[in-house]
Parts: structure tokens; sequence; C-alpha cells
């Protein structure tokens, strides 16, 4: 799509590159990037198509689309779905070789049905809720997964669960979660079924539990250049890959008394001069960010005054000397000595970087630097 406004999210991809060789230093085992909801909203195919440059083989997605768009680009990338596919489209699964992340009989009966009608041997990973209380096997994995490695044309190459806690200053559930991964993966063995990858790794758990590295890791927000764990002060040296900018659209002084935008939640107390950005909370720029939230103009912090529109939101630049329509604005990332980081901004909209990231919308052009 052309883009004729200047607003655009900047992806550097040597902090990725950055990133990923980080990411390789804390653990022998293999790295598989979770690049789901369009690798949190930085692109998954350039995300991608970098990140095998830097010899990853194996991605982690949420859904069948995404692995999709993955697999038209990528035809000899290992492309696992991390979430529920219906059985009903077990043969797309066994014809594009994705994956699949099973955690009821029924998915690897019809999975074993359809690879058999294609002549295909299906590989899968069976999904354990050791406690994250969302999706997997619990009482009877023992039992299922049996069942499930004597089906036909099934290969039961994983066995895998999701923690809950690892970003804790207290790991002992997560420990909890790991016995019972192993307990249940020691049980398999001595019963006569093998499995050979196993894997539980989380970004957090990557940069603090060794123990849940397994044969493979799942890291996403760390290879985007977020830390999990800032707030216990653990630093890995990672670069944010995402920067949100847009150009000042126009300037305008207003006078004590005058009121900007929706609902006059903010009256100038002195002559000021307001720019306006023609970016808004359709974008990803949070309306929680209405009053108070910052943005940076030629390396400095500005406040947002009034409430964050749809698509634009103003800005008090009284301070700001020789500002011009058509500077640059940067709402996240860094400008000259200063920075506003997702955490920041999760912060302040009452959620987690994560969402942030992921919140940065489609219409939004992504770029990328150092191709
Ligand atoms: C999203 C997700 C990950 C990656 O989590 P981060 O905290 O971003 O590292 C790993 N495993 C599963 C199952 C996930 O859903």
């Amino acid at each position: 799509m052309a883009s004729y406004r200047p607003v655009w999210a900047e992806v550097n991809l040597n902090s990725l590159r950055h990133n990923i060789r980080r990411i390789k230093k804390l653990t022998n085992s293999e790295i598989m990037p979770i690049v789901k909801a369009d690798a949190y909203g930085h692109g998954a195919v350039q995300i991608v198509r970098t990140l095998r440059e830097e010899g990853i083989q194996r991605f982690g997605v949420a859904f069948l689309e995404e692995a999709l768009e993955l697999r038209s680009h990528f035809s000899d990338s290992i492309i696992m779905v991390i979430g529920p596919t219906l059985p009903e489209y077990s043969e797309i699964l066994v014809k594009e070789e994705i994956i699949p992340e099973i955690f009821q009989v029924e998915q690897a009966i019809a999975l074993s049905e359809a690879a058999v009608k294609l002549k295909k041997n299906a590989k899968i990973h069976i999904k354990i809720d050791t406690g994250m209380g969302r999706i997997g096997f619990r009482e009877t994995a023992l039992e299922d997964i049996t069942q499930i490695s004597l089906l036909p044309n099934i290969y039961v190459e994983g066995i895998y669960t999701h923690l809950a806690t690892a970003d804790s200053p207290d790991l002992s559930y997560t420990q909890r979660q790991l016995n019972q991964l192993n307990k249940l993966h020691d049980r398999l063995s001595a019963s006569g079924i093998d499995i050979p990858i196993r894997h539980a790794a989380n970004s957090p758990a990557v940069m603090q539990v060794s123990a849940s590295h397994y044969e493979i890791c799942r890291p996403g927000l760390i290879v985007y250049g977020l830390n999990p764990l800032e707030d216990l002060a653990q630093d890995i040296d990672l670069l944010p890959v995402l920067s949100l900018k847009a150009r000042i659209s126009h300037l305008k002084t207003i006078d004590p008394g005058e009121s900007v935008g929706y609902g006059r939640s903010f009256f100038a107390e002195r002559s000021t001069k307001v720019a306006t950005l023609p970016l808004g909370y359709a974008d990803g720029l949070r309306r929680a960010m209405s009053n108070g939230g910052e943005v940076l103009i030629k390396g400095q912090r500005v406040l947002i005054i009034g409430k964050v529109c749809m698509d634009q939101t103003m800005v008090d630049v009284s301070d700001i000397e020789n500002v011009a329509v058509g500077d640059e604005v940067t709402i996240l990332g860094k400008d000259g000595d200063e920075a506003i980081t997702a955490k920041e901004l999760a912060d302040r909209a009452d959620t987690i970087s994560y969402e942030i990231l992921c919140g940065i919308t489609k219409r939004v052009p992504r770029i990328y630097l150092n191709n």
C-alpha cells in the first residue's frame, strides 16, 4: 500500500541481529523465535528473513494463517503453530508441513487420517498444561499420548509446556511446572515412547531459568529487544528493534483559557505553542497517553495535551526552539539522549510492553533499516 502520511514504524534489523546473537550466548539449545502477531508488530516476513540469515531454522506462530504466510515465503523453514488448530484443517497442516500443537486426542486422530490420505507423515508437538491453566493435556496425559503415538503416520517430535510466572523473582511455581513436565517425559520414556524435543522457555525463562532450556527455547519479547525482567534489574544488553515516528502536521499558539481537543480536558494556563501530530489511537498511540504522556521532539520530552484522538494528537511545544511543521517526532524510541520505551508507554496505559508493540496497527507502514 502506498504511504502518503508522515507516520511510520522503523524496524532496525541490525538491532534484531544484535539481540539474536545475545540470546544465543544465553543458551546452547536451539532457538525457535516466536513471530506470532506479525512478529509482535514488526512484520513477520522481514523478521524471519533476517533471523534465517542468522542461522535460525525454526519459527513459532500462534495460528494457521500466520504459519501459511510464512510458508508461502520460506519453503524450507520449520514452522510450528503454538496454539490451537481446528481438526478440519488437518490436511492443510500436513500438506504445508506445519507442525501443530496437539492437546486433544481428536486433533491427532484427524491429523493422522489426513496424513494417511495424503501419504505423508505428520510431525506434532504435544502440549502439556503444567499450571498455565490454558490449553494442554492434564490428568490423562500419559494414556492420551500413548494412544496418539500409536496413530498411523504421526511422529511425536516434541512435548512442551508454557510457564505462567517465569518473570517472577520467586521461581518455585516455575520449578513445579518443570518438574511435572520432566516427570511425564520420564514416564513416557519408561513406557517406550521417546520424544526427542522438550521445550518450555519463554523470554524470562531464557534469561533466568536455565533448567527450562531443554532442546529448544521459545523467546519472543527479547528477540525484539525488550526486557521482561526490567523490574528485577536484570539486563542482558538488548536493543529495541522498533521505533514509532511521525512528523508535525500543524503548529499554532493558543491563549490562556483556550482548550484543546475533545471534551475540553486541557486548558492553556499560559500562551501555549501547540503542535498537532498526524497519528492517534487507531495507530496504537494509546488514549491513556492523553494529558500526561510524552513524545520526543529535537531530543526533548514534550507533553501530550488534551485527549488523544483516533487519528491526531496534540502536544505542547512551547519550550522547544525553532520547531517547525515537518519536524520529526518520536512516540516510541530514541531521539538524542532521550528515549521513550515500550515499558514507559505500558506503565502509563496500565498494561505490558507486549501489548504496546502488538497495538501498533496495520495502517502504520513498517520501514526496514539495515536490510
Ligand atoms: C508468546 C509465547 C511465547 C513467547 O513469549 P515471550 O514472553 O514473548 O518470550 C512462548 N511460548 C508460547 C506458548 C507463547 O504463547
